[in-house]
């Protein structure tokens, strides 16, 4: 490919004359060279800043103008705020491709943005002409790559007079290191349930010490800096491990201008080839405030139970959609297995076959999600082998909703009618044959809403209609004991997506769960001959009293 200021035809050459005449015209005296390492167009500037000029290096990445170009400054300018401590690279531009206009040249942005960097760094207070975000120190750490230790909420809490202590730590790899800190100082700290996450862990003990500010972000800058003030002992390998480790708190800018609070990094020494070399290790905070903040509407889902029975398709994508929304405890029940075959529409792939499907999702569920409980049951409902009646109120017990992703007609009547017994709000949903279309429903717990019956009925009529696949819809496969159908993934998942939205709108109410409609039907196909022109699209229905339902007939509208 030609270098950009070289391609005559795309308008690289002609941008690049501008550039640099534009340069030249604003008294930069630019020079411009090749990089030898990325090969890439770097041009050296001088440019007044408070009245003295400096040598600077203007950076253009490969696609230029798409992207913006780089100033690098020296760090001897002292910049607190806007400049990379250790690469000298200056924030001209917000972060986000939105702040970068193509069509500017790099002088007439360094020229009108300098002097705003000067003003930004002068300011005492808030000012106006900058990103309102704070600048942690530790945003700028060049961690190790893949590490991470997840530090609980109380390393953030620890008294300021305390200088040093220890930490237990449960390992699960030592290269990159990762794990998390099960104890702080002999007290354990506050984390969900994390041997799915980081199984097969050891324990370890290090200490941590209480550090100034670091001005390095390099494991070796930091580690000098800690040499230099005497507040770094000299490495003692761990029993076993061979590496040395040391925690290190300090205080960072956590808010917007001088709103301090602690930060913490791990530094590890490793011998290689007869000296010690520094890693700085990634501390991931656990912080479950922040994670309730991102999704604030629905935070009171982590008090809530959910009975789920059908883990296929629909239902495996809803049972992760809940977990992910911090549900506090997920039952799932369904007889099947996972199988290769089923991976073409079942999230869960190789790793899973011959694993029942519940219990290949509460691996994963515990995994990922810890905060969520699973709870799982192998159980076909509706077998003269088991009582029934004992599992369901088991499994029943506590819940705040039910959902039903099974689409056998014979488990939505009993459980639409368990839930309304035992006033639970009761959602279904299902996919047609061929994937070309589905439902979702959600009938609250008062006595007077349409039904399940009521919804049955408005299908029977054809009132409502979902398209479906009348000739290639089921599909027999060798081996295969029960007929299943074709569909994709990805028209079956908007309808996962939905029935989860609905059953959050019932348990957590507020004005999120304001709903005119009852009834969702999804068309991926246009009719039933298959045609996808004009979808997909959602109908929504307010669904009214059927007159041939046994609860609501004699309510409906003449
Ligand atoms: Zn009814």
């Amino acid at each position: 490919m030609t270098n950009w200021w070289e391609d005559e035809e795309g308008g690289g050459r002609e941008r690049y004359e501008r550039e640099i005449k534009a340069l030249a015209d604003a008294g930069f005296d630019p020079k411009p060279e090749v990089d030898p390492a990325s090969g890439l167009l770097n041009v050296r500037v001088r440019v007044p800043v408070r009245a003295e000029t400096h040598e600077m290096l203007i950076r253009y990445p490969a696609n230029y103008w798409y992207f913006r170009f780089e100033l690098f400054a020296p760090t001897a300018l002292g910049f607190g705020r806007h400049q990379h401590p250790e690469s000298g690279a200056l924030c001209l531009i917000d972060q986000g491709t939105r702040h970068w206009k193509p069509s500017e040249l790099a002088a007439t942005v360094i020229r009108e943005r300098i002097d705003k960097i000067v003003a930004a760094n002068e300011a005492s207070g808030p000012f106006a002409d900058e990103a309102q975000t704070p600048e942690p120190i530790s945003m700028y750490f060049e961690f190790q790559d893949n590490s991470a230790i997840i530090f609980p909420p109380e390393a953030y809490a620890i008294d300021s007079a305390m200088t040093s202590g220890r930490l237990d730590i449960q390992l699960s790899r030592r290269d990159p290191l990762r794990g998390y800190v099960e104890r702080i100082d002999g007290t354990p700290g506050t984390l969900p349930d994390l041997s799915g996450a980081f199984p097969k862990s050891e324990r370890i003990q290090c200490e941590w010490i209480r550090i100034p500010t670091p001005r390095r972000t390099s494991a070796a800058g930091i580690e000098q800096e800690l040499i230099a003030a005497g507040r770094l002992r000299r490495p003692r390998p761990l029993p076993t491990l061979g590496f040395d480790l040391v925690a290190l708190l300090f205080e960072e800018e956590v808010g917007y201008r001088g709103v301090m609070g602690p930060g913490w990094a791990l530094l590890l020494r490793r011998r290689e080839r007869g000296s010690w070399h520094p890693e700085l290790i990634r501390v991931e905070p656990y912080d479950p405030r922040a994670q309730s903040a991102r999704i604030a509407p629905i935070s009171a889902l982590e008090t809530k139970t959910v009975f789920q029975i059908g883990t296929g398709c629909v239902g495996a994508p809803a049972a992760h959609l809940l977990a992910q929304s911090r549900l506090g405890r997920l039952r799932l029940a369904d007889p099947d297995t996972a199988t290769i075959t089923n991976s073409v529409r079942w999230p869960l792939g190789f790793p899973y076959a011959g694993v029942p499907k519940v219990n290949a999702l509460a691996t994963f569920l515990r995994t990922n999600y810890p905060e969520t409980k699973v709870d799982t049951a192998v159980w076909a409902l509706g077998r003269p082998t088991q009582n029934d009646a004992d599992i369901l109120d088991q499994f029943l017990d506590g819940v705040d909703a039910i959902l039903d992703c099974t689409a056998e007609i014979g488990i939505q009547q009993f459980l639409a009618n368990e839930a309304r017994q035992r006033g639970l709000p009761y959602v279904m949903v299902e996919a047609t044959p061929g994937g070309f279309g589905g439902y979702v429903a959600v009938f609250g717990a008062g006595d007077d809403e349409a039904c399940w019956m009521c919804l049955q009925r408005t299908i029977e009529d054809e009132a409502l209609h979902a398209p479906l696949d009348r000739t290639h819809g089921v599909l027999q496969l060798p081996g295969c004991s029960a007929p299943t159908f074709t569909a994709a993934a990805f028209d079956i998942v908007p309808l996962s997506a939905l029935s989860v939205r609905v059953l959050v709108q019932e348990l957590v109410g507020g004005a999120y769960a304001s709903r005119a409609w009852n009834v969702a039907v999804l068309r991926n196909r246009d009719d039933d001959g298959g045609a996808a022109l004009n979808s997909p699209s959602w109908q929504l229905h307010a669904l009214r009293h059927h007159a041939r339902c046994r609860v609501h007939g004699g309510r409906a509208a003449a």
